[in-house]
């Protein structure tokens, strides 16, 4: 019996040592960020740069360019900048990110991203460590054990933004200087790097011409073949794009007039993601806002409905269900519902780089006859997950572009 409890013991600490150490590491990664980034080095690269996209990525890449007076524009599809970074001052009294929201990586990866040296940060964030969540399969609704909530937070120690967004951040560290380098409703159609310049050509007819271009568009995007490229891209790399999961996904936010909701609902779900949270979680706020994020095959259930009434019907039905008609009740009829996975300049949710082998992430990040370069959340050589690795992928890119001999 003896023998077997101090087995039972080493066991365990075995595990809370691995757990601890390497579940730590695939969120935090912070052994693997780099001691110093693009931002922190001089260029003097005497070319014309073209970078493609204004999201997270291609406006950290600018910042190195804008940083060493080097010439270039942004040519963006939409008529914003930000990408999956969006925020919302509409629906409560505190803002709402309706793309990215949480910092999965350590918070001094906030200063790796706008090039503050040293470890204090000047952010304030609210470390997501939930108190009472609750799962549901569609039929039964359970209360999850605390230590199962202080389990997943030694595992998963995540963030949040307490006053302002990710939008906020990357706005006022990343685009605040090169924001008057964008050309918005330019969506690039047409890449061809055959000649000593490069040509683009945006869905409009506009031709632009470039000595490097740095494509920071989504991967959905990529292998959506929106954009062709003159030579083709090579079999390899198509196959690695065509095999990297990018889900669909959409995110609702609701306002109640009562908080009758624990802080997070985890749904069963086959592949993907979908739950019900707080939104409002240790916020400055007074409004109830919850949260609704679904990735994934179950996405598609929601797609077949006929309009986005008919989606927050159906989220209502579900919630009354698992809170005895407590939604529908205290429902204020206000939302904000984005459909990130039918976004034509988005085309899915996220990835997440550090999943991909190392032989593929380099064949990913080869550029094109060293004229188009790549950049963006799937680029991301740190192991950090969504905006960090957009942003840290930004500033790897353009060093290579600008270096490269
Ligand atoms: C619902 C949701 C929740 C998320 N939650 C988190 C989170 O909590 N934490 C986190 O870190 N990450 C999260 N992410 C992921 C994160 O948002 C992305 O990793 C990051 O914003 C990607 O930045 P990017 O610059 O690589 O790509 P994007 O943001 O996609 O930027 C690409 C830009 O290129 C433009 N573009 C596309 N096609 C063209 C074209 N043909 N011509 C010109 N421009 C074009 C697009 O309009 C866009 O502005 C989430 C994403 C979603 C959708």
């Amino acid at each position: 019996m003896k023998i077997y409890s101090v087995l039972l013991v080493l066991i365990f600490t075995s595990l809370s040592f691995c757990l601890s150490g390497c579940f730590k590491w695939s969120a935090r990664a912070e052994s693997k960020l780099p001691k110093e980034t693009a931002l922190h080095k001089t260029y003097n690269y005497g070319g014309k740069v073209i970078i493609v996209g204004a999201g997270a990525s291609g406006l950290a890449a600018a910042k190195v360019l804008e940083q060493n007076n080097i010439e270039y524009i942004i040519l963006e599809a939409t008529n914003r900048y930000g990408g999956r970074l969006k925020k919302d001052t509409s629906l409560a009294d505190f803002p709402i990110d309706v793309g990215a929201e949480w910092l999965h990586s350590a918070p001094i990866t906030l200063n790796k991203m706008k090039g503050k040296l040293g470890d204090e940060i000047d952010e304030e964030l609210i470390p997501y460590h939930l108190d009472n969540t609750a799962s549901w399969d569609g039929e039964e609704y359970t209360e999850d054990p605390h230590w199962q909530n202080n389990f997943m937070y030694k595992f998963l120690p995540e963030s949040k933004f307490k006053k302002t967004t990710w939008y906020d951040f990357v706005d006022e560290n990343i685009a605040k200087t090169v924001k008057h380098k964008i050309q918005f409703s330019s969506p690039v159609s047409a890449i061809d790097y055959s000649g000593n310049n490069i040509i683009l050509t945006t869905k409009n007819g506009n031709r632009f011409e470039a000595d490097r271009v740095l494509v920071t568009v989504s991967i959905g995007v990529l292998k959506s073949n929106r954009i062709t490229f003159k030579p083709e891209m090579n079999e390899e790399r198509k196959q690695i794009m065509n095999s990297i999961i990018f889900h669909p996904g959409f995110k609702v936010a609701m306002k109640f007039s009562e908080k009758f909701y624990p802080d997070a609902i985890n749904c069963k779900v086959e592949n993907g993601e979908k739950g019900f949270y707080d939104i409002a979680f240790k916020k400055d706020a007074q409004t109830n806002v919850l949260g609704f994020l679904c990735t994934g095959n179950e996405t598609q259930k929601y797609y077949d409905l006929n309009s986005e009434q008919e989606i927050i019907s159906s989220l209502l039905q579900e919630l009354d269900q698992m809170f005895n008609g407590k939604a529908t009740a205290s429902y204020s009829g206000e939302y904000i519902l984005e459909n990130w996975g039918q976004h034509q300049f988005t085309m899915g949710t996220w990835t997440q780089a550090f999943q991909q082998k190392n032989s593929e992430l380099k064949i990913l990040n080869q550029p094109l006859d060293k004229k188009v370069y790549f950049a963006g959340e799937i680029n991301d050589t740190y192991q950090q997950m969504g905006v960090p690795g957009a942003v840290l992928s930004g500033y790897h890119s353009i060093d290579k572009l600008l270096t490269d001999k």
